[in-house]
């Protein structure tokens, strides 16, 4: 029979439901470009107002994932696992559990991301260190894994190709938020790494794309389920981003902040940050077969960090990507943000946070942006502490002084005070098991 995308369009716009060989046969004829973009953005649009089935989600990850190579580490003899987070604010736990990880004996293969919307990315992290590689080949990539049990490198053409051109599509067409297509762009590229199990990170609150717990929710069951049809072990905790993880945000800032918690500074001072980067780690080692339950592992992944085989193992994986950690960038300024009346801190705005370091250079508003690796911020504060009018709220850093001056204002809007006393939100609200 003919194909007619119109009729397969028009399905979904009256919310009906496409066969698995209507949307087989929509996006196969996209990436060869035999179909328009108008025509894939109306159907993509008309999915994303409407929603997509579980057939049809498992149709698309189906589609995505064997539209390219997927990979191969059976010859490895314990497990493979990865972690993703659905972005954040000085989301930096991915730097921290990989080597952790790595120190059980699990293998460690991470295809990480670049910043994305007001949120930041691995990759751009990693590459604030003189040197270090992201543009690694596969065999390069398989390599390292197999000597050290750990690689973090970029999504390459050769993974999920048709997910790469949908992606772009959809976001310049407002089409990202979308429960199925989300779900399938995940999912397809991480089964495509040939992992044996996945810890999904995914974020709600202020700073999240997720911003309602319940959303939040839905997609942790959305993605759990995929993976369990697949037959991978899945956990998804739930965690707040309400304000930034930790206390810096910033390329090379956040790897300082990974650096001193690897290498035992600090950990009060960076609890949240220390608690769900252990959290993840557990539940990785866990679903890894390396420990009976996620208590033991939680307790076997402390020990890497306080023997100091977790730093060591973090300082391996720069070392064999390129990467000096003694050239690590310093910013030229630093300035202090004060207000001018106390409280306690009763919310952030952490959105604009993520926004107001993409102005100040630690983000791209254009995929060509050069970055500044130095520019973030610290934070002094979190929420539910008390602050007294002049203190140090926020340190700015960046190499150009007219950039912090400019966010100066708009990250101030960013903090809210009240004269009660408020609570801090919970770091983690659900963790939900698909083993
Ligand atoms: N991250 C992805 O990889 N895909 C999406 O659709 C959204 C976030």
């Amino acid at each position: 029979m003919t194909f007619l995308a119109t009729e397969v369009i028009k399905k979904k716009r009256l919310g009906l439901e496409n066969s698995p060989e209507e949307i087989t046969e929509l996006i196969s004829l996209y990436t060869k470009d035999k179909l328009p973009d108008y025509q894939m953005a109306a159907w993509l649009m008309a999915a994303t107002l409407n929603g997509l089935s579980k057939t049809e989600t498992a149709c698309l990850v189906k589609f995505m994932l064997h539209s390219g190579i997927v990979l191969d580490f059976s010859h490895l003899n314990s497990a493979k696992i990865d972690k993703h987070s659905t972005g954040g604010v000085g989301d930096k736990t991915s730097m921290i559990l990989a080597p952790i990880v790595a120190c059980s004996g699990i293998y460690v293969p991470m295809m990480a991301g670049r910043g994305l919307g007001h949120t930041g990315g691995t990759l751009d992290k990693l590459e604030s260190i003189p040197g270090f590689e992201t543009r690694i080949s596969i065999e390069q990539y398989k390599k390292q894994i197999s000597d050290i049990g750990v690689s973090i490198m970029g999504q390459t053409e050769e993974i999920c190709p048709a997910d790469k051109r949908l992606y772009s599509l959809r976001d310049v067409t407002s089409t990202i938020p979308s429960l199925g297509l989300i779900t399938a762009s995940i999912m397809s590229k991480k089964l495509a790494e040939g992992v044996d199990g996945i810890v999904f990170d995914v974020k709600t609150g202020s700073g999240a794309f997720m911003k309602e717990l319940e959303d939040a929710k839905t997609l942790a069951k959305s993605l759990g389920n995929v993976g369990k049809e697949y037959g991978k072990k899945v956990v998804a905790i739930v965690s707040d981003m309400n304000q930034p993880l930790g206390r810096f945000v910033g390329n090379s800032l956040e790897i300082e902040e990974c650096i001193a918690i690897l290498n035992r500074q600090n950990h009060e001072h960076f609890r949240d940050c220390v608690d769900l980067s252990l959290r993840l780690s557990a539940y990785m080692i866990y679903i890894g077969n390396k420990a009976d339950n996620v208590e033991q592992a939680y307790e076997m992944a402390q020990s890497y960090i306080s023997s100091g085989q977790a730093f060591e193992k973090f300082k391996e994986i720069i070392q064999h990507q390129g990467g000096d950690l003694s050239k690590l960038p310093k910013a030229k300024y630093k300035k202090s943000l004060s207000l001018d009346k106390s409280g306690y801190i009763k919310k952030i705005h952490n959105e604009k946070v993520g926004i107001a370091g993409i102005l100040l250079g630690a983000g791209r508003t254009q995929i060509t942006d050069d970055l500044d690796p130095t520019a973030g911020f610290e934070f002094h504060y979190k929420i539910g502490d008390k602050y007294e009018k002049g203190q140090n709220l926020i340190s700015i850093y960046a190499n150009s002084e007219t950039k912090i001056d400019e966010v100066m204002e708009y990250l101030q809007q960013s903090i809210i005070l009240d004269d009660e006393p408020t609570q801090a939100p919970p770091l983690i609200y659900d963790e939900i098991k698909f083993l």
